[in-house]
This record gives structure tokens, sequence and C-alpha cells, in this order.
């Protein structure tokens, strides 16, 4: 199969028509086109995901007959116009892990692309045949060492994640662990450091992605569970 990241008819860059949004764990981006009212950020990000992913038409060869014409119109389902072989480029599941001491919360500093250097929760995708909360205590043990137990399970947020010009759309699950001390971490080599910080304190443009620019929003305001 050839990859080769193209513009899909029809899509739209909205990054043209920008305009700031008072909220800046929206990344400081844009509410253009009236998708959404400025503050709404929440309707806002799954926008901008949509849109995003429309660009994801990255596969032009059909990987059965070999043929060009292996087109998308909506990044997702792809089809060959000679010999009709159909593909789903289906969403991934995928776990943050919102470790809380006190007031602050440990983040990660990514190692590697996408988003090396950003801030990001411990996680990353569920495995075949693994659950969610296996998945997220397998992760924050391979990532930064850390033993837990008892996932507390938040909310789900919708994200992309660019890996090598492909568009993987993702299904980020929150859990939330409380700790009563800073650990000790150990780790791997995605992660460069973990840093504790207080929600309100984060600079947004220092967010690997925005699911989980969406989850310190939701801290700074409160808002744990919903
Ligand atoms: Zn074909």
């Amino acid at each position: 199969m050839s990859f080769a990241p193209s513009t899909p008819r029809g899509a739209r860059d909205l990054r043209s028509s920008d305009k700031a949004c008072a909220d800046d764990f929206c990344g400081g981006a844009s509410h253009a086109k009236g998708v959404a009212p400025a503050g709404d950020c929440d309707s806002y990000e799954v926008e901008v995901l949509i849109v995003h992913s429309w660009t994801a038409s990255w596969a032009r060869y059909c990987p059965r007959c070999g043929k060009e014409g292996f087109d998308s119109v909506d990044g997702r389902k792809h089809t060959c116009a000679r010999c009709d072989f159909q593909y789903y480029h289906n969403l991934a599941a995928a776990v943050c892990a919102i470790l809380r001491c006190g007031d602050d919360i440990a983040l990660v500093v990514r190692a590697r692309d996408p988003g090396r250097g950003l801030l990001d929760f411990p996680g990353g995708f569920v495995d075949p045949a693994e659950d969610l909360e296996t998945a997220v205590l397998r992760e924050v043990r391979e990532e930064i060492g850390l033993e837990l137990a008892a996932p507390r399970y938040l909310y789900s947020v919708p994200n992309v994640y660019r890996y090598r010009e492909v568009d993987y759309w993702t299904l980020d699950a929150m859990f939330e662990f409380t700790l009563t001390r800073r650990p000790v971490f150990t780790l791997n080599d995605e992660i460069l450091d973990v840093q504790w910080w207080a929600p309100v304190a984060i600079d947004p443009t220092a967010v690997a992605f925005a699911s989980v620019r969406s989850a310190i929003r939701r801290l700074c305001q409160g808002r744990v569970g919903d």
C-alpha cells in the first residue's frame, strides 16, 4: 500500500479564517464559520477534529488490486473504483491517566512525535482484546513505572493522532487516580520528564493534544466527571 497525504475534494481549512477564542484551552484557535460560539470549546474542538480528519485521505492505491483510485470522501471509508474493495479507517480506543496529588496533576513531556517536547497525560492506545482499565494501568506502568490500581473512569474525548502523515481518529478515555504523595517515577524512552502542574497554570499551547486540553479545561472549571 502506498501512503500519500492529500487534500481530498471538498476539504475545508479553518485555519485560513481563524479568530481568537476567549478560552485559551481551545489552543488559541478559532470559532470561525459559526461552527461554535466563542467559549463553547468542547463543540468547537470536535468540529476542528472533523475538519482535520477530513484531510486524512492518505491512501491512493488499492491494497487488493494495486490500482490507483482508492478514494475516500470522508477520510474514513475508502473504496476502490476498480475492484470495489472497501476499507474503513475506523477510530482507535486510547486511554489517559489523570494523576492527582493535592491540587496538582502529573503531566509527562513527550519524547517522540507527535507532540515531541509537549505535555500529555500518561497513556496510549488500547491493545487488541484489552479492556480500557487494563490498558490505562499498563500504560502507566510502562511509561512512568507506577503500579496503580482502581482506575476511576471520568469521561471520553475524541481526538486526532497524526502519526507519520496518517491521521488516526481516537476516542480517549480519561481515568482518574488520586495519590496521597508524589511517587518516584521510572521513565521509559517515550517520556522525557514528569512534571506536576496546577491545572490553571498550564499553558495550553504547551499541551500536545486537543483531548488533553479539553480535560485540563474541565479540571480548571471544577468539572471532574462530566
Ligand atoms: Zn482495487
